[in-house]
């Protein structure tokens, strides 16, 4: 039956507000995906066809969910975040058939953004799949992205992934994921946004957060969460003492700056 998968239909909230830098991902999203759904009309009357995902790459933690969670936020959409543990199964056949009851979820709950997390394992290049007897898979996963049996109208189909040379080159033909945009770790400008916004609605000193972002050289977005993680738990073990919320300061953010580790540049060495 189509109903009987675990992924979760969600509501966000967040919008593209929440989400630090990230231009070019936001404006190619924007182009492909938002302006489509809300102006139809203008992209018939220009004979423009509709369709097609975006396939986002690049190191981990740098934001890559999160835009597509907002990109739902800012359409008012349902969100799928699908995971390879949701869709991959042991039994014959069982595979393609939870792959189906997604897509036909995210058509049932149209609008809808449908988020692949770690594509390249559905659609590794077919030689490797034909070994684990995952053609099948790859093909039932282009039908469905083409929509040959079902419409796809309303479904906004984004994907991630941090090795796209694994990917089918049968997935990159027009109408699938025919936009790749490289999701880029976080400039200076866009650490700091990221800071504002992961500090937003807490209890905070007057800070500079120009000088924290200095300190944070190759950090991605998730690291930056881990920064304010470690100093919002001191603070609050501080503010445990005293019994009232202390504010944080500088020197937490600077302190827990140097104790987490930057993760984009391991990437960048390893993805050749
Ligand atoms: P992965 O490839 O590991 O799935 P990802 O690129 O999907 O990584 P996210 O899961 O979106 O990364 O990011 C992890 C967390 O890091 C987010 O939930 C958010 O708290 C923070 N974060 C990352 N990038 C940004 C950003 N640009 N603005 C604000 N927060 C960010």
């Amino acid at each position: 039956p189509d109903d009987e998968d675990n992924t979760e239909v969600e509501k966000p909230k967040i919008k593209f507000s929440d989400v630090g830098g990230m231009h070019q991902v936001k404006e190619e999203i924007s182009l492909k995906i938002i302006h489509p759904l809300l102006h139809p009309d203008l992209y018939k009357a220009y004979g423009k066809k509709i369709g097609g995902g975006i396939l986002m790459y690049g190191p981990p933690g740098c934001g890559k969910t999160l835009i597509a969670r907002a990109t739902a936020g800012e359409i008012n959409a349902s969100f799928i975040s699908v995971g390879i543990n949701d869709i991959l199964d042991m039994w014959i056949g069982n595979s393609e058939k939870n792959l189906h009851a997604i897509f036909q979820k995210a058509r049932a709950k149209a609008p809808c953004v449908l988020f692949f997390d770690e594509v390249d394992a559905l659609g590794a290049s077919r030689s490797d799949m034909r070994k684990s007897g995952g053609r099948h898979l790859i093909n039932q996963f282009l039908s469905e992205l083409d929509g040959v049996d079902y419409s796809n109208e309303g479904v906004l189909i984004l994907a991630a992934t941090n090795t796209p040379w694994n990917m089918d080159s049968a997935f990159r033909r027009p109408g699938r994921f025919d936009r790749i945009v490289f999701v880029t770790p976080p400039d200076q400008a866009a650490k700091e946004t990221i800071l504002e916004v992961l500090l937003k609605d807490k209890p905070i000193q007057k800070l500079n957060l120009e000088a924290v972002t200095k300190k944070a050289k190759d950090f991605s977005g998730a690291d930056l969460r881990a920064v304010v993680d470690i100093a919002v738990e001191n603070k609050l073990r501080e503010s445990m003492k005293k019994g009232l919320p202390l504010p944080i300061e500088q020197s937490d953010l600077i302190n827990a700056v140097e104790k987490v580790n930057p993760s984009t540049k391991e990437w960048f060495g390893t993805a050749r």
